[in-house]
């Protein structure tokens, strides 16, 4: 019979923003569940998984610093949201059944693990899905380079980013342009050269120099997840 994946090991990027559902900021809690419930459809399959949520949803460096706060302080605020998003998706994913464990870039022992490459390693091969808090820990630094670092250090066979409202990535924004054309393939280099709105630029470098394909697909698509691991539905693969 065919496997209903190729895949062993993979790293889910979310934003901050997933999490927000309806409402417009901060956590939903059924939203949450749900995104729990896809992370289960894949982790039944025996994916081993790696998680990195952003903090948009709660607070981002750059608006704090546009408001006057000193950047490096907002960025820490930023990283401290991303800590608060993971907490929650560890609290829905147990409810679930799923094993997990929080690792923080940053210390803080009475919350979650502190990040040891070697222990995240062993975690997931026991199956315990890591969700990666606190960013790469840095000011300056965004939620999708701490994917990519992370994916990279744990040998993760590719990035998916799941996206709200969008099922990959378009020649022009398709909420705006009903004639939109969306890539099936594109490469790093296109995205950086074309400017498409996919990541930060340190993120692209990053994973194109270590070669980590990445797939934007949509999350809100039910069953989404589970469907483009075993390559069904509609995506855009960059590498
Ligand atoms: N952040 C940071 N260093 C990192 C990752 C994140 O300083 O390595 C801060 C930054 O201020 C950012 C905020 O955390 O605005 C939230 O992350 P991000 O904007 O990537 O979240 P998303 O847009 O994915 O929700």
């Amino acid at each position: 019979a065919q496997p209903a994946t190729t895949y062993n090991r993979v790293m889910l990027k979310i934003s901050g923003e997933a999490l927000m559902g309806p409402q417009g900021f901060g956590l939903h809690p059924p939203t949450v569940r749900r995104i729990a419930e896809e992370v289960k459809s894949v982790h039944d399959l025996g994916v081993e998984i790696c998680m990195v949520i952003g903090g948009g949803n709660i607070f981002r460096g750059l608006s704090g610093s546009a408001q006057g706060m000193e950047r490096t302080t907002a960025d820490y605020m930023g990283m401290l949201a991303t800590v608060m998003n993971a907490l929650a998706m560890q609290s829905a994913l147990e409810d679930l059944g799923v094993f997990t464990r929080v690792i923080s870039a940053i210390p803080m022992d009475q919350v979650c693990e502190p990040y040891i490459r070697r222990r995240a390693v062993r975690h997931l091969e026991k199956k315990r899905v890591c969700i990666f808090a606190a960013g790469t820990g840095n000011p300056y630094f965004t939620t999708d380079t701490a994917a990519t670092l992370r994916a990279n250090e744990m040998s993760c066979e590719a990035i998916f980013m799941g996206k709200n409202g969008v099922d990959g990535i378009y020649d022009k924004d398709p909420k705006e342009h009903a004639d939109a054309v969306r890539y099936d393939n594109v490469t790093y280099d296109d995205v950086l050269a074309k400017r498409l709105k996919v990541m930060d630029a340190s993120a692209i470098a990053l994973a194109r120099d270590n070669k980590l394909p990445l797939i934007v697909f949509a999350l809100d698509d039910e069953g989404g997840f589970r469907g483009i691991l075993a390559g069904k539905g509609t995506y855009t693969k960059v590498q």
